[in-house]
């Protein structure tokens, strides 16, 4: 028996990697190449190509009333199908290659995924690994549908949109998995947006932290995988599925002591607006009463900035996603606190950060990017800071030019 042979790896193999049957088959080759090396082989899939879509489609085209939650139970089990369909299609690959390895299929619920009740968005609140144990005791490969879970009231939940991803990890962490590799159609996290900025570099090695911050940068993982990945120290590595290449991994310490890259990427998000408010009364309470209505309807804002008061008065200015705009601008309008008129907002924005460990205790980064973006004439509209990264909100149409110089400036 190989030396490997105690070692157990999660995979999971996005909606692009399985597209069609030619693909499942070739990734159905690959993992029993991967067993035959001595691997114990936890495989958690993305329902086929675009299905999770066309199923909310189908779906949108019954529910005429979007805002009632009455729906959202069968959402998750029509939802939940996606991912049984892929999981079902690569097991029947594996086992007909008769290669002498076998597999099995298990949905979210047989391999013991329990989650909290929140359809849509549910948490995992504990995986009981007894099943797969027994499985991969067997010297089975088992294939587990991702993005799902049971409730404790025995109701199938969806864990979000991309949400395999956290499937993964957290079977990794409860597996005690070496590591947890997703496939997917990219070769990994980049420097810049590789569609914006062409000489984007791939980044071998990332902390946890950096990916929090870097989510648009090639490769788009669940966030809360991420979370779970750090929590819980799996190291994840992200690569292509088809490709031999190692990929992009991410995980705790792996910065040079003192020396080492200050920045390790430029993300950038497009089609971001902004409501400001003017001519708040500047008591407790009053940011309160503007956000928790948004939060209540699940509308994320970003970057808020708050003027100094000035005559018992300040204005507030916050960004969030275009396609949310219009519904916060309407639920703004309901609040009695706020006078309508005071309301503006502006669209057509764009996010610009510069993200790495190695910001924190060094002066100067933050001078360096607003010097690089005034002397491309790029205006900065808001600007704010966490310690690992610097943002500035500036035109959606000055994006390009702006992560451009950016990478020119921190990457050559
Ligand atoms: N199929 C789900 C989605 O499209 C979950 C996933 O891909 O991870 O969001
Ligand atoms: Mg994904």
């Amino acid at each position: 028996m190989s030396s490997k042979s105690n070692k157990t790896v999660v995979q999971k193999y996005g909606g692009s990697s399985l597209k069609n049957i030619t693909a499942i088959k070739k990734i159905a080759e690959k993992i029993i190449k991967n067993h035959s090396e001595g691997f114990k082989i936890i495989v958690v899939v993305s329902a086929m190509g675009k299905t999770t879509d066309q199923l909310l489609h189908q779906a949108n085209k019954i529910i005429k009333n979007k805002s009632t939650n009455k729906h959202n139970r069968d959402i998750d089990l029509l939802l939940s199908t996606g991912e049984i369909v892929s999981a079902t299609l690569l097991s029947m690959a594996i086992n007909s290659r008769e290669s002498g390895v076998t597999s099995i299929s298990l949905t979210g619920t047989q391999a013991g995924i329990k989650t909290n009740l929140n359809h849509g968005s549910a948490r995992i609140s504990k995986v009981e690994i007894s099943r797969i144990k027994k499985e991969l005791n067997s010297n089975k490969i088992v294939i587990v549908a991702g993005f799902q879970g049971i409730s404790q009231t025995e109701d199938i939940t969806t864990l979000g949109r991309g949400g395999s991803d956290t499937t993964a990890v957290a079977l990794a962490a409860a597996l005690k998995a070496s590591s947890c590799e997703i496939y997917t159609d990219v070769d990994g996290i980049f420097t810049a947006d590789p569609n914006i900025v062409k000489n984007a570099k791939l980044i071998t090695h990332l902390s946890f932290e950096e990916m929090l911050e870097m989510a648009s940068l090639g490769a788009k993982m669940h966030p809360r995988s991420i979370e779970l990945g750090a929590i819980y120290n799996i190291p994840i590595s992200v690569k292509h599925s088809e490709k031999l290449n190692k990929g992009t991994i991410i995980k705790s310490g792996t910065k040079k002591m003192e020396i080492r890259e200050v920045v390790t990427g430029i993300p950038t998000e497009r089609k971001i607006s902004k409501i400001t408010i003017n001519d708040l009364d500047d008591t407790p309470g009053v940011a309160a009463n503007i956000f928790m209505p948004l939060a209540n309807q699940g509308i994320n804002v970003d970057v808020i900035v708050q003027s100094a008061g000035n005559k018992g008065k300040t204005n507030l200015s916050f960004t969030l996603s275009e396609n949310h705009l219009n519904q916060a601008i309407e639920l703004l309008n309901t609040s009695n606190q706020i006078n309508s008129k005071n309301i503006s907002s502006e669209k057509g924005l764009a996010k610009i950060s510069i993200v790495g460990t190695g910001i924190q205790n060094q002066p100067g980064y933050a001078a360096k990017m607003f010097k690089n973006l005034a002397d491309a004439t790029v205006n900065i509209e808001m600007i704010t800071t966490s310690e690992i990264r610097i943002t500035c909100i500036i035109k959606d149409s000055d994006i390009e030019k702006a992560a451009q110089v950016l990478h020119k400036e921190f990457f050559g």
